[in-house]
């Protein structure tokens, strides 16, 4: 078994960037990620703090909006349109969850699709579907680059994809299937779960279901891909996958932590130099 090492992966992905920030920068080509928080969650707090820190670490510009709980959903596109329409703007980032009473999906949709480095904005998902190049969401294209720079070969193989949501699961079988890896798509409803993820010689597992995925439901010498991220009963950070269980069977598998999460911010970071890349 190897472990499949997301935080030196993460890393180099980082000092690449940093290098063609540098070079664009020489040429005159810069700007800023806005970050959008509303209200004090504080597990959003910490994905504020690392997303501003690496894009200081690349050296693109950052400029933070944090508004307090009662922001009207008024107030929130107006200052979206007013990023949209600033042209120092590369990105915009608006820190999910919002606060009940503001519509995701209206906020999201008033994006301009160009800006949209989370890549959830229904054109960029379109364009995902019909294979053009776009914004994908980090996560999904985080696994990509796991699976690339580890040498594991994706075209032909029969991937598993546990999980539909429209961040994680679909984006992921959707980016799978433009690698030419014949994907199955898995859900709550799936009839013997444990019968599919047995075939998978790729399993990508992002279900939220802390430790659930153990070696019944693993082929032997399977990539297993863990995308969950959970505390446990003893306050340690634990995936979806029972990784105690798996890893001996697996060929090579993500720990949680270090595995699919550093990538995340890493891809995020490489969708903001796409931007600037189209300035
Ligand atoms: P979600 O709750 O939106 O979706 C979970 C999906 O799993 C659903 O489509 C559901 O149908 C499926 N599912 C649930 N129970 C199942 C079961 N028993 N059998 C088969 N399928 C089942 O979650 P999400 O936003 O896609 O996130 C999934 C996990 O990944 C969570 O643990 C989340 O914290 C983590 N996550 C990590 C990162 C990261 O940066 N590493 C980013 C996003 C999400």
């Amino acid at each position: 078994m190897e472990l499949i090492d997301g935080k030196a992966i993460s890393q180099a992905i980082k000092d690449e960037l940093k290098d063609k920030v540098s070079e664009l920068k020489a040429k005159g080509i810069e700007g800023s990620l806005a970050v959008i928080q509303v209200g004090n969650d504080p597990a959003s707090s910490v994905y504020v703090k690392n997303k501003k820190k690496a894009c200081e670490y690349i050296g693109i510009g950052s400029v933070s909006y944090e508004l307090p709980e009662d922001t009207t959903e008024e107030k929130l596109l107006g200052i979206i349109k007013e990023l949209n329409a600033d042209t120092s703007v590369i990105g915009i980032l608006v820190q999910l969850p919002l606060p009940a009473g503001l519509s995701e999906d209206r906020v999201l949709n008033a994006i301009d699709p160009s800006k949209d480095v989370d890549g959830f904005h229904p054109v960029n998902v379109g364009k995902l579907v019909i294979g053009e190049d776009t914004f994908v969401s980090c996560t999904p294209a985080g696994v990509i680059e796991l699976l690339k720079r580890s040498g594991v070969s994706i075209q032909g193989k029969h991937a598993v994809v546990i999980g539909r949501s429209n961040i994680v699961g679909k984006p992921m079988a959707l980016l799978m299937l433009r690698e030419n890896a014949t994907v199955t798509v898995c859900h709550s409803k799936t009839a013997d779960l444990k019968a599919i993820a047995k075939e998978a010689d790729i399993l990508i597992v992002a279900m939220g279901k802390p430790k659930f995925i153990d070696a019944d439901y693993i082929k032997p010498g399977a990539v297993v891909i863990d995308v969950g991220i959970h505390r446990d009963s003893e306050n340690k950070l634990c995936g979806d996958v029972d990784f105690d269980s798996v890893a001996p069977l697996a060929s090579k598998i993500t720990p949680v932590p270090g595995g699919v999460g550093p990538m995340t911010i890493a891809m995020l970071m490489a969708n903001c130099v796409k931007s600037l890349l189209k300035r």
